[in-house]
């Protein structure tokens, strides 16, 4: 990561979220590291098999006939998105929806590495499974196509976009699929969520967001996975790390 940032690798190009954008770069190890690396496809499998084992424990603290389940980010959390980084790396292109959307359209990204083992383990237990993604609801089938290719779909899935109500942010569907009411929800079932799995803070509730103390950094590793991301993010144009050590 440190040599990434030394050689100015900064490719910002946010699908799924309204990120800032930057100039593109000659070198795109950012994602090379994504897909190449040896570390970065054991670090991500790494992560999957701690929130695999998460799982096991927490589900059996559900109370009997609760619904559980986990509820997890789409790009570069359940679907890698890296051809479409070097698509918009080779003609030095920023990111911008229209292409974005054409990409999703094409149904082609594949599976992050130990993503497919984690769902199984989820189903076979009993869990069940939602999306929440800032993919725009205009790519609801393409995705859930993309998706059932690499069996990651099953019917009764909940799969919840952005619509053109920019107000219906991530932290309201998160509510509503654990009060167990609205458009997102299994609706009047509210669910017990024992695991979140993400690649950006946003992916995660805040502080304070579920109402009961929990959240923040000591939720990390513990009901919040964290996947490694350097392809674009918040942190591409402005120092994110909360301590104040960033420069
Ligand atoms: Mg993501």
């Amino acid at each position: 990561m440190r040599l990434l940032l030394l050689v100015g690798v900064v490719f910002a190009a946010n699908p799924a979220s309204a990120g800032a954008q930057s100039a593109v770069a000659p070198v795109h190890l950012e994602i090379k590291y994504l897909r190449d690396s040896e570390e970065y496809w054991i670090l991500v499998q790494q992560i999957y098999r701690a929130a695999r084992e998460t799982v096991a424990r927490a589900k059996d603290g559900v109370p009997r006939g609760a619904a559980w389940g986990v509820v997890l980010d789409v790009d570069e959390t359940t679907l890698d998105n890296s051809v479409y980084q070097l698509d918009r790396g080779a003609y030095e292109s920023p990111f911008d929806s229209a292409s974005w959307n054409a990409w999703v359209r094409r149904e082609e990204a594949g599976a992050v590495p130990g993503v497919v083992d984690f769902m199984r383990a989820v189903r076979a237990a009993g869990g069940r499974v939602a999306y929440v993604s800032n993919r725009n609801e205009s790519t609801r089938e393409a995705t859930r196509r993309n998706l059932t290719a690499l069996g990651l779909w099953q019917e009764g899935d909940r799969l919840c976009l952005e619509t053109s109500d920019h107000t219906y942010t991530k932290p309201l569907r998160r509510a509503e699929l654990r009060k167990g009411a609205g458009t997102c929800s299994w609706e009047g079932q509210p669910l017990t969520v024992v695991a979140y799995i993400g690649d950006q803070m946003g992916d995660f509730p805040s502080p304070g967001e579920e109402g009961d103390g929990s959240g923040g950094l000591s939720a990390f590793g513990v009901r919040y996975f964290l996947l490694p991301q350097p392809m674009y993010g918040a942190w591409t144009t402005r120092v994110t790390r909360p301590d104040g050590k960033g420069r």
